[in-house]
């Protein structure tokens, strides 16, 4: 008999988890105006509320924050993390910030004018947030069949090359000031971009002479994909097929809150050192000195270490397989997900699990809310509160897909645990009939809404 996958590590600390009644989960999320960001992490069971900085380091990262060089400038943890993002990514130069947004931050600052656009698969919303404050415009270039939740397209986070030169046709070069491939593609359910779709974008782009960079924050779990999916990288080793996707790019920016398995810290890479002189000038007037911007040098440390950690394919499998569990159990409860089961979470779709609530009423928050009333599980609304709206009209945006997210946690959760989220769903979807009305808001704020939105049930 083939022997199973197994997690390649055990456990050496545990953290104790507060359980609650549903009568308690109904008077707190009512206090909490039905956003379940307002929620206390002791109100909730299992937190599957997002994959960013929830992870769990190991013994070797914790080893890296004893070891931590809090120098000023040129600490030995910086030198080892520029070491490994030079070997794992094969860029030269990078500035490091305090998270992924800053990247972004830093980045568009030195680049990003009034008036520019900006294309990508699906940019993520921090992304999207940093175009848009600057007047800028953010195209989404991502394939069709990524929007069509029940194709099992292995690559839903491929950019459309037609809509992608359309737009470099459309617009002169000065007005493009870079095309972002975000991998794995969040936005679209963590579908992962192809080595050959990343291969064409490029070449495509440097033929308009148009910088790319990758968002890159589940780029491990990208190439996970990309080994078990795309001909030719079976035999191929994680690492290698890492360095091979970066060699198509310029750049990138990164949230290590993601792959890089660490609570807080990001960074920006550079292929080309004239556009790290730039970029550099707003490292150190929002982050600080080039050789720190924003993260402690023990940080910088468990980073490096995490980075090579996430690029190992047991631990990939092992993660990956923990999803496609949840996603197949969900399956054999007959419940709506987005297929494939992608790379960080799975996604409930929310317009086939309650196809009698309208857009308008924000049915994925509403299963949001059910489910943590059901069992404590928090999840999250990828739909029409995270889409916000139009910056000019300001109408609601209404994504074509209305999702609900359980974003799984790296190393954190055991199999038992992600089983009680999924029977937790079903007892939601078995009197999803009794649901009968969505959500109203009462109050939101001017951008990204989603965090601080208050909402009552109509
Ligand atoms: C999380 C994330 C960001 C923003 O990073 P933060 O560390 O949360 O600021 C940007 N892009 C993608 C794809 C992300 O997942």
């Amino acid at each position: 008999m083939k022997l199973p996958y197994i997690e390649p590590y055990k456990i050496k600390m545990i953290e104790n988890i507060t359980t609650s009644t549903k009568i308690n989960r109904k008077k707190w999320i009512k206090e909490a105006d039905f956003n379940l960001f307002n929620l206390r992490s002791d109100q909730v069971i299992i937190d599957l509320l997002t994959d960013s900085g929830t992870g769990a380091m190991s013994d070797n990262q914790w080893a890296e924050i004893m070891k931590g060089d809090e120098s000023y400038a040129g600490s030995k943890s910086f030198l080892k993390l520029r070491q490994t993002i030079r070997d794992l990514l094969g860029f030269q130069s990078f500035l490091p910030t305090h998270q992924g947004r800053a990247a972004e931050n830093i980045l568009f600052s030195a680049i990003l004018k009034e008036g520019n656009i900006v294309p990508g698969n699906s940019h993520f919303d921090t992304t999207k947030g940093h175009i848009e404050m600057r007047k800028a415009e953010a195209i989404d270039c991502t394939i069709d069949e990524a929007f069509n939740t029940e194709s099992d397209y292995p690559f839903k986070g491929n950019l459309d090359l037609k809509k992608l030169e359309t737009i470099y046709k459309k617009y002169p070069k000065e007005k493009i000031p870079i095309t972002i491939i975000t991998i794995t593609c969040n936005s679209s359910g963590g579908q992962p971009v192809s080595m050959k779709n990343i291969e064409e974008v490029s070449a495509l782009s440097k033929k308009y002479g148009i910088r790319v960079f990758f968002d890159a924050a589940r780029f491990a779990e990208n190439a996970y994909f990309i080994k078990e999916r795309e001909k030719g990288y079976k035999e191929k080793t994680i690492k290698e097929i890492v360095r091979e996707m970066f060699s198509f790019v310029d750049g990138c920016t990164m949230s290590s809150k993601k792959d890089a398995i660490v609570n807080m810290g990001g960074f920006v890479a550079f292929r080309d050192r004239s556009l790290y002189e730039k970029v550099a000038n707003f490292d150190i007037i929002y982050e600080g000195f080039v050789t720190y911007g924003g993260m402690a040098g023990r940080d910088m440390g468990a980073l490096a270490q995490g980075l090579d950690e996430a690029t190992e394919y047991e631990y990939l499998q092992s993660r990956i397989k923990q999803i496609e569990y949840l996603g197949k159990t969900l399956q054999k409860f007959n419940v709506p997900i987005q297929t494939p089961i992608g790379g960080h979470a799975v996604f409930i779709d929310a317009k086939r699990f309650f196809p009698h609530i309208p857009q308008s009423e924000f049915p994925a928050q509403l299963l949001a809310i059910e489910l943590y009333k059901e069992a404590g599980v928090r999840g999250v609304e990828i739909g029409t509160l995270l889409a916000d709206r139009n910056p000019i009209t300001r109408e609601n945006r209404y994504p074509k897909l209305e999702l609900m997210r359980l974003a799984i946690p790296r190393r954190v959760y055991n199999n038992d645990q992600m089983k009680y989220v999924a029977v937790a769903i079903k007892n939601v979807y078995d009197r999803r009939n009794e649901i009968k009305k969505g959500l109203k808001i009462i109050w939101e704020a001017e951008i990204m809404r989603h965090f601080t939105v208050k909402l009552d049930m109509i």
